[in-house]
């Protein structure tokens, strides 16, 4: 093995087994874990049907696992080496899709509970909760949708699980649009269609992924137009989520962009800041890493896209500080990010911060940045600085050098009786959540 050790490798299994034991297949030990390269790790799968299952299923499963095994933002990459004729087809052969539909591979992480609710994703979340609750008569289609990352995925597994929930016995049917069009593929080439159809037709939900992905493939969609109509007529649920809105989607039929917007379409926006504070806090709570305050609002500061980087930036501080103790501080979050996310990211200036400040304490510039050290300057300067600290890539020094030339150990001693303050006095803290969230 090229880069991987079996210890490695171990960790990344047993860290799908502990995640998301609903997608653990027996065969997975007989996987072989081929290389890891330039970042990328190269799982190689014994045939076709394992690394489709691999590809559909398990990308970011393995892909969390290999990074928190390895402490690298490693990507996953599954391949089958040898090619084999296709297998003639056997009458009584089950068809791959028959075999896996038999159980919804479902994260249990993706449940509502886990779900942060804010005015980017409000509207979605209490539509899926509505759909959840009552399949079929709340909203019908309900179609979500929204750039990557933003917990479309999230949203429609939490309303199967909570369909689960509350009719057990509801047919529930959840896949990505890749498995659909590969099973309709499928059955096409196996001259199986009445299973096909069979299969879709009699569900009491259907519930299809990134339904973008139907852009171009005539077949498939004219297929999925009457799967939709049926249900749509036996009053069965339909949800679909997609990277963009119905009418955006490339190359889609018309007939289908009008029922997409038949029921209820709801947006997804980018979490604001308040928002990215609750997914950092609830995600590291789930993966038991203990973060402070100021690390918290560190992260949200810097990563402002989506939900799925704010994971990913919480997997390398949760690497990193394995080598460390377990114990989180800034400069670890500092170190952990890197400076290129510090950079890309983070639009807080100094001088933003030092107008909030003033605007916030009514003091005047001058004198933050003069040698007064009555407390009410000196208060509002050392805001300042821990404000520097949380909120920008600049050095200790560099911070210094913005109020007359301080040294490392002020500003350091600074941002640490603020961080201090602002654990003990929740008053305090409310401020200054305020004056972050303005500089936001
Ligand atoms: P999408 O399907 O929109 O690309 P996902 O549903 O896969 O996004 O979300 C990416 C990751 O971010 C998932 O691990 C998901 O749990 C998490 N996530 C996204 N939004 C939220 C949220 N509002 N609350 C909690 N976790 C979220
Ligand atoms: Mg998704």
């Amino acid at each position: 093995m090229d880069g991987v050790s079996n210890t490695v490798w171990a960790d990344i299994l047993a860290h799908v087994r502990i995640h998301y034991p609903d997608l653990v297949r027996g065969w997975f030990s007989q996987l072989n874990p081929a290389r890891l390269e330039r970042g990328v790790f190269e799982i190689q799968a014994a045939n076709d049907s394992q690394q489709r299952y691999l590809s559909d299923h398990c990308l970011r499963p393995f892909t969390e696992a290999a990074q928190a095994a390895t402490g690298r933002l490693v990507t996953v990459r599954f391949y089958q080496l040898e090619y084999r004729e296709p297998p003639e087809p056997q009458p009584h052969a089950p068809l791959a899709f028959e075999e896996e539909t038999d159980h919804i591979l479902l994260s249990p992480l993706y449940t509502f509970e886990q779900f942060v609710t804010g005015p980017c994703n409000r509207l979605a979340h209490a539509a899926c909760v509505a759909v959840g609750e009552s399949p079929g008569r709340a909203y019908n289609p309900l179609f979500i949708h929204g750039s990557v990352g933003l917990g479309k995925t999230h949203l429609l597994q939490a309303t199967c699980h909570r369909v689960r929930e509350a009719f057990p016995e509801a047919q529930i049917l959840y896949l990505s649009c890749e498995s659909f069009t590969n099973h309709f593929i499928e059955a096409v080439e196996r001259g199986a269609m009445h299973t096909f159809r069979y299969r879709y037709r009699h569900v009491d939900v259907l519930v299809i992924d990134d339904i973008q992905f139907l852009a171009a493939r005539e077949r498939s969609q004219e297929e999925f137009f009457h799967t939709f109509n049926t249900l749509y007529q036996l009053q069965k649920q339909i949800i679909l989520s997609a990277d963009c809105p119905p009418t955006e989607i490339p190359s889609v039929e018309d007939r289908l962009v009008s029922r997409f917007n038949w029921g209820l379409v709801a947006r997804i926006d980018a979490p604001c800041f308040d928002t990215r504070i609750a997914i950092i806090r609830k995600k590291a709570k789930a993966t038991g890493l203990a973060l402070p305050d100021e690390v918290v609002h560190f992260v949200a500061s810097c990563i402002t896209s989506n939900a799925r980087e704010l994971e990913g930036a919480l997997l390398n501080i949760h690497a990193l500080a394995a080598q460390h103790d377990g114990q989180v501080e800034l400069d670890l979050a500092r170190q952990a990010l890197g400076e290129e996310a510090l950079t890309q990211h983070n639009p807080v200036s100094i001088p933003a911060i030092l107008e909030a400040v003033t605007k916030h304490y009514g003091v005047r510039l001058a004198d933050l940045q003069s040698r007064k050290r009555s407390k009410s300057i000196a208060f509002p300067r050392q805001v300042c600085m821990y404000l520097a600290r949380t909120l920008t890539k600049h050095s200790l020094e560099e911070i210094g050098g913005y109020f007359g030339g301080r040294d490392h150990s002020t500003v350091l001693h600074a941002a640490r009786s603020i961080a201090r303050l602002r654990d003990e006095d929740p008053q305090f803290r409310n401020a200054l959540d305020t004056i972050s969230r303005s500089l936001q």
